[in-house]
C-alpha cells in the first residue's frame, strides 16, 4: 500500500473521529427518565402549561445540569412508581418519597435531601372533637394510595381509613365531608392551607413521623446512584440547592 493512500486514508479517520466526536456530544447528553406523581405540591404538580413544576422537579433538573444529563419526567400514580423502575421503564424516582425500610429493601436510595413528616387536616368545625392523634381512632381518615400518609390513616383510625390515587382527591374528600381528616406529608398540607383559602381545614397540632425524602434508582445500578449523591452534593455546595428551596418554601414549611 502507498504511503500516500495510508495518510488519506489517517487523515480521513481524523476527519471521521471528528465529525462523529462532535455530532456524538451534540447528541450524547443522556436522558434519563426520572418518575414522579404530579398532584403533591410543592413539590411535584402540574404547572399551568401542562408541565411538571416543583420542588423536586428542580432538584433532579439541577443534578442533570451538573452531571450531564438531560431529564425526561414521566408522570404516573404513586403506587406505580416502584414497579416502573423495578422493569426498568423509567431510571429514578424523584417524588416526595420517604426512605422507609420496606422501600429500601426494593430499590436503593440517594443520601436523604428533603426532611420531611406526616401531619392531619381536620375541618376546623371538628377541631374540639379531634385534639390529640388518638381522638381519631374511629374516624373516617384519608390519604394517598401507596404512601407513608394511607398507612398511618389507617393505623390511626383503626382499620377505617380510604385511599385515593391523587392528593387533590383527599383535599376535595376532607372539604366535602367524605373523611373526617387527610393524613400527609406536613409540608403538602401546609402548602395547601396556604395556598387554597379553604379557611374551614387547619391542622391538628402533633405532628406524626419524622421522615426523609431519597431519589430512588432500580436495586444495583450504583453508576447512577453514585451520580445522583455527587450532583446532589455538588448542588448543595454551589447554592443551587438553597436557592431551590427558598424558591417552593416562601409560602410555608
Ligand atoms: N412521603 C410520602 C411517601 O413516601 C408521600 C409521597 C407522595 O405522596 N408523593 O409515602
Amino acid at each position: 500500500m502507498s504511503s500516500k493512500f495510508m495518510q488519506t486514508v489517517k487523515l480521513m479517520s481524523v476527519a471521521a473521529a471528528l465529525t462523529f466526536g462532535a455530532v456524538s456530544t451534540a447528541q450524547a447528553a443522556e436522558v434519563l427518565r426520572v418518575g414522579t406523581e404530579a398532584t403533591y405540591a410543592p413539590f411535584e404538580f402540574m404547572g399551568d402549561d401542562g408541565k411538571e413544576i416543583g420542588y423536586d422537579i428542580d432538584i433532579v433538573k439541577a443534578i442533570g445540569e451538573i452531571e450531564g444529563f438531560e431529564v425526561e419526567i414521566v408522570n404516573m400514580g404513586f403506587d406505580a412508581l416502584i414497579p416502573s423502575l423495578l422493569t426498568s421503564q423509567i431510571d429514578a424516582v424523584i417524588a416526595a418519597m420517604t426512605i422507609t425500610p420496606e422501600r429500601a429493601a426494593r430499590v436503593d436510595f440517594t443520601a436523604p435531601y428533603y426532611n420531611s413528616g406526616l401531619s392531619v387536616l381536620i375541618r376546623e368545625s371538628d377541631k374540639d372533637k379531634y385534639k390529640t392523634l388518638a381522638d381519631l381512632k374511629g374516624a373516617t381518615l384519608c390519604g394517598q394510595i401507596g404512601t407513608t400518609g394511607a398507612k398511618k390513616a389507617e393505623e390511626l383510625s383503626g382499620g377505617n381509613s380510604k385511599s385515593y390515587n391523587y392528593e387533590s382527591e383527599v383535599f376535595n374528600e376532607l372539604k366535602a365531608g367524605g373523611c373526617d381528616g387527610a393524613v400527609n406529608d406536613r409540608p403538602v398540607n401546609l402548602y395547601f392551607l396556604a395556598t387554597s383559602h379553604a379557611e374551614d381545614i387547619v391542622e391538628m397540632s402533633e405532628m406524626i413521623t419524622s421522615e426523609q425524602y431519597g431519589i430512588a434508582v432500580k436495586k444495583g445500578n450504583q453508576e447512577l446512584l453514585d451520580k445522583l449523591n455527587a450532583g446532589l452534593k455538588k448542588i448543595h455546595e454551589n447554592g443551587t440547592f438553597a436557592k431551590i428551596h427558598a424558591k417552593w418554601f416562601k409560602v410555608a414549611e
